[in-house]
């Protein structure tokens, strides 16, 4: 290599990482790849925040919905590998890969994984005056009038839609289901009346539920939820097998600078023992990841298993997206 070439390599890595060894010293961009007020956004502010404390510098939330969360992820793959664009996406990002034809990215190669954010259970809901009572009813109800009622959905890709489409396989009826860019505004739609029911994660529909918005069916998750206290789980409501948890994690660009991403995962683990933020999110129905869980390692090794475990059940089902 001429030598002027070398010494400019040599000088460009050499700021590279003094660049990552002062990270951050400006204000950190945390993408929500759906909108405000919905389940992604509340996770995202409040670990955000939290994150905030420990690096020393604001963290704002950048909104980008659309797609089931696809099109903000994309934008954060291609984003400079600097440390300081961050991601937080959901199972949604391993789904994704088996159901888009087109994804535009590979989240295993173009993202580097910072760490495990949280588990949330979902929880199927309705209108208030839907009529079926309970989940039974529901299942009953939705295989009677399948022409008529409407799910609602954060689009192809999404926790909702993931939910939404194993209950159809399970009790083997197809719904007419109605996109949103996320379950905030198809929450807003839902206590309006304008459709029938929902299947969103506790971390959104808490708060509905117990101000006695909408009507609560059952829980997704193995056990019941003890924020959501005696709502039976899908499984006991007679759907045998039927289990869908949502895992949120944090990612940046491939090729950030292992400085910033262990700094980045210091304060994920900081803000997940923030007892203000173990609070709310234990209000919420959700769990914060341990320090094990909340590293590259693990959140590496979970997107790999859920897009092996996701891609046979999803090619069964026969759904994909442009
Ligand atoms: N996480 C989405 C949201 O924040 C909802 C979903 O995935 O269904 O709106």
């Amino acid at each position: 290599m001429p030598r002027t070439i070398a010494a400019f390599v040599a000088a460009l890595a050499l700021s590279t990482a003094a660049a990552a060894q002062d990270f951050p010293n400006r204000t950190v961009t945390l993408i929500a790849p759906f909108p405000a007020g919905g389940p992604t956004d509340t996770v995202a502010r409040l670990v955000g925040q939290s994150m905030s404390k420990a690096l020393r510098q604001t963290v704002i939330i950048e909104n980008i919905g659309g797609a089931g969360g696809t099109i903000g992820s994309k934008r954060a793959a291609a984003a400079k590998p600097d440390g300081y664009t961050v991601l937080l996406m959901h199972i949604g990002i391993a789904t994704s890969v088996s159901l888009y034809r087109n994804l535009g990215y590979n989240p295993v190669t173009d993202l580097e994984p910072v760490g495990i954010v949280t588990t949330v259970p979902m929880v199927f809901i309705g209108r208030k005056d839907f009529p079926p009572a309970s989940m039974k009813e529901l299942i009953a109800y939705v295989k009677a009038n399948k022409d008529k009622v409407t799910y609602a959905n954060s689009g192809v890709g999404s926790a909702s839609h993931l939910c939404g489409m194993l209950f159809m396989s399970a009790i083997g009826t197809d719904l007419t289901t109605v996109p949103y860019k996320g379950t905030g505004p198809a929450m807003t739609d839902l206590i309006g009346g304008q459709v029938d029911f929902l299947c969103d994660q506790t971390t959104n529909a808490t708060p509905q539920i117990k101000g006695g918005k909408v009507k609560a069916y059952a829980v997704t998750t193995a056990r019941r939820v003890k924020a959501l206290g005696d709502l039976p789980t899908v499984q006991e409501s007679g759907i045998a097998g039927y289990e869908v948890g949502v895992w949120n994690g944090l990612w940046v660009p491939k090729g950030t600078p292992k400085a910033a991403v262990d700094k980045l995962t210091a304060a994920l683990r900081a803000a997940l023992k923030d007892p203000a933020v173990i609070s709310k999110l234990g209000d919420l129905g959700s769990e914060p990841a341990s320090d094990q869980e909340a590293s590259p390692e693990a959140l590496g090794a979970l997107l790999k298993s859920e897009v092996a475990r996701w891609s046979p059940i999803i090619r069964k089902a026969g759904v994909y997206a442009d």
